[in-house]
């Protein structure tokens, strides 16, 4: 059922998102002649089982889209100076352009300290502080992969006609949904961000002509929450036990309910997590751009 030829209504990310692979290798394949290969460093600490097939994932997507690609396994007892230090060597290796730590670090580790020392240019996941504030004023700078993923999907969905929509996002966390309500901002929606302490949280959603969800709540949203003719995302990844007894994965949103009344719904998987992967390349060719004055490629 979440086969997006077999109904239109199923918004297609990872079709979506290959297209866009396609062209960040594109313009990767202008930058390599003039003697830049975007290079992605991606970290991670431990031996978390998701964590570790996001990040072979990532590697192997980089690599296919003709950039360098640097992956640094740590154990999980690694100290917070150890870190720091492998930080510092990434932020002046000339061939590294991008630098993602996939989250979460073992309990030793203070995440914000790891995130304040990655250098701003090279702030692939645009998580520091200073990338944030300029998101907020509309300066050039990281934008978060997976917010970034969903404004592009939405405007591919929507032929760019965001402004004055009503927008709600669940969720209110710095890495989807505070960013991802500051995008729809800018693009001139009227947003709410709804969190676990809103009030009447149906009413509300019930409002959205775009509503998001980014709770992993599985199934939060169910079909009678859904505005007639909304275009719902569902940024949600739940692993949890089908009735075979086998695991699987599922979103924030009740998609078959979901189907019945949405002009359009993303699919778990097959929605969100393939335009994360795919913006995160397309992040790193714009730094790598960046860092060597050049304009980045249209991608
Ligand atoms: P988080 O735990 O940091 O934040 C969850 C947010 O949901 C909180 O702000 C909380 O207030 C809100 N919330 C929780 N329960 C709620 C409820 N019952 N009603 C209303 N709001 C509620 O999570 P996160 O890091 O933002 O991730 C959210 C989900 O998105 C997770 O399932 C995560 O796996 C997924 N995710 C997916 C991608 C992707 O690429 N598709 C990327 C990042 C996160």
């Amino acid at each position: 059922m979440t086969d997006p030829m077999a109904n239109p209504r199923i918004i297609d990310g990872k079709g979506f998102a290959a297209e866009l692979t396609a062209r960040v290798a594109t313009a990767v394949a202008t930058l390599v002649p003039l003697g830049l290969v975007p290079g992605l460093a991606v970290v991670l600490v431990g031996e978390d089982t998701a964590s570790q097939i996001y990040v072979r994932n990532k590697a192997r997507q980089t690599v296919a889209a003709g950039m360098r690609s640097f992956e640094h396994r740590l154990p999980a007892e690694t100290s917070e100076r150890d870190l720091l230090a492998l930080i510092a060597r990434l932020n002046g290796d000339p061939g590294v352009h991008a630098i993602l730590v996939q989250l979460p670090l073992p309990p030793q580790i203070d995440s914000e300290a790891i995130l304040m020392a990655i250098d701003p240019a090279k702030d692939v996941d645009g998580f520091h502080p200073i990338n944030v504030g300029r998101l907020v004023t509309g300066a050039a700078g990281s934008v978060p992969c997976t917010p970034l993923g969903c404004m592009l999907l939405l405007e591919h969905r929507l032929g760019g006609a965001l402004a004055g929509l009503e927008a709600v996002v669940l969720g209110r966390s710095n890495i989807v949904g505070k960013p991802l309500a500051t995008l729809l901002l800018r693009a001139h929606c009227t947003v709410t961000i709804a969190h676990s302490r809103t009030r009447e949280l149906a009413g509300v959603c019930r409002r959205a002509d775009i509503l998001v969800a980014a709770t992993g709540r599985p199934g939060l949203v169910r079909g009678d929450w859904i505005k007639p003719g909304a275009t719902v995302l569902d940024v949600g990844i739940n692993r949890i036990e089908g009735p075979d007894g086998k695991a699987r994965l599922v979103g924030d949103v009740d998609f078959e309910a979901a189907l019945k009344l949405a002009a359009g719904v993303t699919p778990v998987p097959g929605g969100i997590g393939p335009m994360t992967i795919a913006c995160l390349l397309r992040n790193a060719v714009t730094l790598a751009c960046r860092q060597h004055g050049l304009a980045p490629p249209a991608m």
